[in-house]
């Protein structure tokens, strides 16, 4: 992609990820090993990465966030996959932010804001359930009012962050009766929180270090004020409104994914002898990543478009989700493609391809599966 610079990008950008990259080097390549085998992060590495100014960059700072827009959280995204680490859940911690920011009220802005941008506070967000995936609506997970506060029950899946979260939005139910117009997001801050259990950190087969947990609430209680916003059964509308943001998200993992997976392929069949000569120069691997040139470089003009209309506010629910099955696919594909021509090292977890292909499963089934994504362009024909 050496003649096309992305038009968002600009000097200030450039220095930005300049200082994403030497922090990727010194705070979490060293530790990436470590962390995929305890499966999270170490704790205090929010603490750094707080201070080092990528918690909530676009957050605005009279909020208590960096004061940066999205494109802050693209360059960290690409960094990460460029630096093949998938470990830190700083999406869904940034998404949470962004729903307390856009949604929250000035006490809820001021009290988690600001500690969520140093690291202090961790944030997950929980909609699945064990019942309930892609039909958000059927979530069975209660909150009832009693006094003054709600008392919880139920239970999640799968949540990214739920093992260390300090915050969780938690989608739920507070009128069951109700479909969407039943659900609300409630702030649960679980630190000591009587009910609240967080069961065991599940067994991923990609993005190993990255916590995903299971989280149960038995007559959890909660102040009333704790609700998002100020009115019940707004939750779905909340979420809904969101979705371009972290389906953009989505893109631009896949995105870099596929650019790294190009250059690191390129490098590989530059370097590996085959049959009295290099790799690249069978024309069959030259075909296959002249293939993978072009899906990253429409790819990324598509993205590109995607990244300026949300920037401007203007991402509508149906591109956001072609993007999303397109370069979900396309990143599948892609990363498949260039492990067949590493051969028997690119079944090998010492190569970051082996990484690029188990962490690319998972990006067509969540943010909305790419069954869904098809439901929605399918509904706007
Ligand atoms: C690594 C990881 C991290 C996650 N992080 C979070 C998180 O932080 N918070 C959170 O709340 N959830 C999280 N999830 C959950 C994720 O959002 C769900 O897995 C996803 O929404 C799908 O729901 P499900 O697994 O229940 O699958 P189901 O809803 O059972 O769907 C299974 C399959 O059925 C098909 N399908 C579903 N609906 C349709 C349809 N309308 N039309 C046609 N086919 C359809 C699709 O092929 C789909 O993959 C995470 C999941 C993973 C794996």
């Amino acid at each position: 992609m050496s003649a096309y610079r992305s038009p968002w990008m600009s000097e200030e950008l450039d220095q930005f990820r300049d200082s994403v990259r030497r922090f990727i080097a010194q705070q979490i390549t060293p530790h990436e090993k470590r962390w995929r085998e305890q499966k999270h992060v170490d704790r205090d590495f929010w603490l750094k990465a707080g201070a080092a100014g990528f918690l909530l960059t676009d957050v605005p700072a009279e909020l208590g966030g960096v004061g940066g827009d999205f494109r802050f959280e693209v360059v960290l995204s690409e960094e990460l996959a460029y630096g093949n680490s998938s470990s830190w859940g700083r999406a869904v911690h940034n998404i949470l932010a962004q729903y307390i920011a856009r949604h929250g009220t000035s006490e809820q802005q001021a009290r988690y804001l600001p500690r969520m941008a140093s690291g202090e506070m961790i944030g997950a967000l929980a909609i699945t359930e064990p019942g309930a995936g892609s039909d958000m609506q059927a979530i069975r997970t209660s909150a009832q009012k009693d006094g003054g506060d709600y008392v919880i029950n139920g239970a999640k899946t799968f949540i990214t962050n739920g093992y260390s979260a300090d915050l969780v939005g938690l989608v739920c139910k507070t009128d069951p009766a109700q479909r969407a117009r039943g659900i609300s997001i409630i702030l649960v801050e679980t630190r000591n929180l009587p009910g609240f259990s967080v069961g065991k950190l599940l067994d991923k087969m990609g993005m190993k270090g990255q916590e995903a947990a299971e989280l149960f609430f038995s007559d959890v209680r909660v102040p009333q004020s704790q609700l998002l916003g100020t009115e019940e059964g707004r939750g779905f509308f909340q979420l809904m409104a969101d979705l371009p943001y972290e389906r953009t998200m989505i893109m631009v993992r896949a995105q870099a994914a596929i650019e790294a997976a190009l250059a690191m392929t390129v490098a590989h069949a530059k370097e590996r002898e085959v049959f009295g000569g290099k790799l690249i120069n069978l024309q069959n691997t030259r075909f296959k990543l002249a293939e993978v040139k072009t899906a990253a470089t429409i790819g990324r003009v598509f993205l590109d478009h995607c990244i300026a209309e949300l920037a401007r506010g203007e991402l509508d629910a149906v591109t956001a989700a072609i993007g999303k099955l397109w370069l979900a696919n396309s990143q599948n594909a892609v990363v498949a493609e260039c492990l067949q021509l590493f051969g028997g090292y690119g079944y090998i977890m010492e190569y970051p391809i082996a990484d690029a292909y188990v962490d690319a499963r998972v990006q067509t089934i969540y943010g909305g599966s790419n069954e869904v994504m098809k439901e929605i362009i399918a509904r706007s024909l």
